[in-house]
């Protein structure tokens, strides 16, 4: 009756033993905490025998993990460094590791970035290093990514660069609109793209537009044969403005026969006057051309055709740059694409109602050069048009 029953006898004998040896460990914080972790990692008796298998642990994970770890590497490395205690052999590991790396890095930065993951293998790693610098001080930490994506950035440039060295385009066969966006992995959109250029213009709704400001002047230009179409550049200096928005006047050039449709009619040709606002956004405006009396302009563009392609020829005399326009300006609206490679969306187009004609020797005189260099319409789908009324 006086004895206490065994279980609680024994469990004085073992707090008795505890309280004995309590002092001993609680002063020696470094043991009891490796010794708390020992019991979920194995081989983890010693702090300083310790340390190397396990950064180099911590390096194997690292090399599986699918992203590139620039930062986490650095910060390695910078730490390994900034500590200013001489460390005896522990300390050296992980400042070799990471020069052993170059062979790696080729690899994990040709690997997508996923920043998400990366921040959870830099905190596991650095709950590593914390983990066996528990006694000393935090290491200043030297940021080192920015140097490694910027070299990924060069990467990616040098891709782009490649890419676009290839990727001749035309309008018929292999090459034509229907493989364009095969040729080149930057003419995706020509195939991909959902709201793509030409489009047979029907069904518009009917509203009032903010009329076409037009900021034209007699200007210099420069005609060029680029294999595509007759283009011509003009001096800066030639603005739209639409909906409160400036446009600069870049370029305009020629297909045939029309790309656009007005509810179906095609044109025998079309000018498209590309414009360009400061934030790079695109809007053209065109002009649909019939066959009729002859245009000046149009014959100014033809006499200055530089003989040879891709060489620019400076017109003699200025162009006036409103005379290309009909006098009724009433337009059409929607949101399209460039109708040539790489297809680029996000560009506003204005289509004129009203044709200008041009003579049947000046249509004959472009059908030399380009019989035939219209992209097939686009699908519509479910954009808004406005027709201006
Ligand atoms: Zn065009």
């Amino acid at each position: 009756m006086t004895l206490p029953p065994f279980p609680l006898f024994a469990t004085c004998l073992v707090l008795g033993l505890g309280l004995a040896l309590g002092p001993a460990m609680a002063s020696d914080p470094p043991a009891k905490a490796e010794s708390k972790t020992d019991s979920k990692t194995e081989g983890k008796g010693e702090i300083k025998i310790d340390l190397k298998p396990d950064l180099s642990k911590a390096k194997v994970e690292r090399r599986t993990e699918p992203e590139p770890e620039a930062e986490p590497k650095g910060k390695a490395k910078a730490e390994a460094k900034a500590d200013p205690k001489p460390e005896p052999k522990a300390e050296r590991k992980p400042e070799q590791k990471p020069e052993q790396r170059p062979e790696h890095k080729p690899e994990s930065s040709a690997e997508p970035k996923q920043p998400v993951s990366m921040g959870e293998l830099r905190d596991m790693i650095e709950s590593k290093i914390s983990e066996v610098r528990a006694t000393r001080g935090p290491a200043p930490v030297v940021r080192v990514q920015a140097k490694g994506g910027t070299r990924q950035a060069g990467k990616a440039q040098d891709k782009h660069a490649k890419a676009a060295g290839h990727g001749h385009w035309s309008y018929q066969g292999d090459t034509g609109p229907q493989h364009w966006h095969e040729l080149n992995p930057e003419f995706k959109q020509c195939g991909l793209g959902e709201r793509q250029s030409p489009i047979d213009i029907r069904e518009g709704i009917p509203v009032e537009l903010d009329p076409i400001q037009f900021d034209y002047k007699l200007s210099a230009f420069r005609v060029i044969d680029n294999g595509h179409t007759v283009q011509v550049n003009v001096e800066p200096g030639n603005r739209i403005v639409v909906n409160g928005r400036r446009y600069e006047l870049v370029q305009f050039h020629f297909h045939r026969p029309s790309e656009e449709r007005l509810n179906g009619r095609q044109f025998e040709m079309v000018a498209h006057l590309v414009h360009k606002d400061l934030e790079g956004k695109l809007a053209v405006v065109a002009v649909l051309i019939e066959e009729g009396k002859g245009h000046p302009i149009v014959q100014q563009v033809w006499n200055n055709l530089p003989l040879e392609k891709r060489v620019e020829q400076a017109g003699l005399q200025g162009l006036d740059l409103l005379q290309l326009l009909p006098e009724d300006r009433r337009y059409v609206t929607y949101m399209g694409s460039l109708t040539t490679p790489p297809c680029t969306e996000g560009v506003l187009w204005m289509v004129l109602k009203k044709p200008v004609s041009v003579s049947a020797q000046q249509i004959a005189i472009f059908s030399r050069l380009y019989p035939m260099n219209a992209r097939p319409v686009q699908p519509q789908r479910d954009r808004l048009i406005k027709d201006g009324q």
